[in-house]
């Protein structure tokens, strides 16, 4: 049997999603979360061969625990001969790591040293990968940045209008996150779409729970929503993407909250939930618009029209726009939010098909304008296929 398979770790801060891949076939071969990492019901849920399967935790069983009985699983499958190598999708690589790297006490280091700028996301991914060198001692570890692909912005893009010794002494400038899915998603549209990779301006938005758009010129990230945190720019799911800065010193002067409560109130309770106060999920938040809940409606308008003004807002670094992308499970699934943008951005050229809109749901990629260029794409991300290939790639190098 050859060996081509890389175990990618995606370790958060109560959850760890795992998959194995086969970078020669790109079959996924076994996939799972583990979830309620620490709390009461911990619990691994996997697939594997088509079936669904459940491992139960004992109560408080965290990371360490979780990974010890992924690998006894991986074992028990008979899948750890063939590994090659492990990858771990690490929230914050800060300004240290533009690209994707073999994990070694260097590397580990910065990705401690910039835990400040990640203090949920880089400690979890920490605890990940020190779990997974003691289990796969032999194995090499790579690390995979979601924030790697947007270090090609220029100054006039990442830096905020604040002293530049905050950004000097502290690192405060946008970094931008979801870098792993934008690069995935802007390459395949390349590719289906035929687009020059040296004459090429592409916008995608990738909409999940957490949504932010990306500029993409000539392959390189020029833009994008997100900022020092995944909490700036577009309205997502619980969190309020930009407000006036202001409004934290309103609440906090006037109202007496919290800074904790503040970042609690932006983080959790605020977009798509905080607007409709039903749900942060899209689904049912779709569904109760149709039966008429006005601030379910209300929170889609808002939503929709945010994601059409930051699109629009990306033709100027672009200077034009040739495609338009959706992924995320947002953007690969709700034509109503599709329907809904493209019409705000005809001015631009973008004419959208009803059928092949609704054609392309559910996993289904396809083009849903009418009119070619610019064209409106919906392209399934797929992060777990770039940190297998980039691990794989780097662990031959070794
Ligand atoms: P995450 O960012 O956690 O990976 P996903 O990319 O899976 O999340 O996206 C989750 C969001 O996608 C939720 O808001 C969910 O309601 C939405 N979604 C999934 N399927 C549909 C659908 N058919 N219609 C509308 N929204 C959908």
């Amino acid at each position: 049997m050859s060996s081509s398979h890389v175990l990618v770790l995606n370790c958060g801060s109560s959850s760890l999603k795992f998959a194995i891949i086969d970078i020669e076939s790109g079959a996924e071969v076994l996939c799972g979360l583990a979830e309620c990492l620490a709390e009461q019901h911990p619990l691994i849920k996997y697939k594997y061969d088509g079936a669904k399967q459940t491992i139960t935790l004992n109560e408080g069983d965290a990371h360490q625990i979780a990974i010890a009985r992924l690998v006894e699983l991986v074992k028990h499958l008979g899948l750890d001969e063939q590994l090659i190598a492990v990858g771990h999708r690490v929230v914050h690589g800060g300004e240290h790591f533009t690209h994707s790297v073999l994990i070694d006490d260097n590397v580990l280091q910065a990705i401690k040293q910039t835990s400040t700028l990640a203090p949920l996301h880089n400690p979890a991914n920490l605890l990940g990968i020190e779990a997974a060198k003691t289990a796969f001692s032999t194995l090499p570890q790579v690390a995979v940045f979601d924030t790697a692909f947007h270090q090609t912005m220029k100054p006039q893009a990442f830096l905020y209008a604040l002293p530049y010794s905050l950004y000097k002494n502290h690192g405060i400038r946008r970094y931008g996150f979801h870098g792993t899915s934008h690069y995935y998603v802007s390459t395949q549209a390349h590719q289906i779409l035929g687009l020059d990779k040296n004459n090429s301006r592409i916008v995608s938005a990738h909409l999940g729970n957490g949504c932010s758009v990306t500029a993409i010129k000539n392959g390189q990230s020029v833009d994008t929503s997100m900022g020092l945190t995944p909490l700036e720019g577009l309205m997502m799911g619980t969190r309020s993407g930009d407000i006036d800065p202001g409004i934290f010193a309103f609440l906090v002067n006037q109202l007496k909250y919290s800074p904790t409560q503040v970042d609690l109130l932006l983080n959790k309770q605020s977009g798509l939930l905080g607007i409709s106060e039903l749900s942060n999920d899209c689904r049912t938040i779709e569904e109760a618009a149709t039966n008429g809940h006005e601030q379910a409606k209300l929170a889609l308008d808002i939503f929709c029209y945010r994601l059409a003004k930051q699109i629009a807002a990306f033709a100027v670094p672009l200077a034009g726009l040739d495609a338009l992308i959706f992924t995320g499970g947002i953007g690969e699934n709700s034509d109503v939010i599709r329907s809904n943008v493209v019409s705000q951005l005809e001015f631009l050229g973008l004419q959208l098909d009803n059928n092949k809109n609704l054609a392309a749901r559910f996993g289904q990629q396809g083009v849903i304008t009418s009119s070619n260029s610019p064209c409106a794409i919906v392209i399934p991300t797929n992060e777990e296929w770039v940190i297998a290939t980039d691990s794989a790639a780097i662990a031959k190098e070794q």
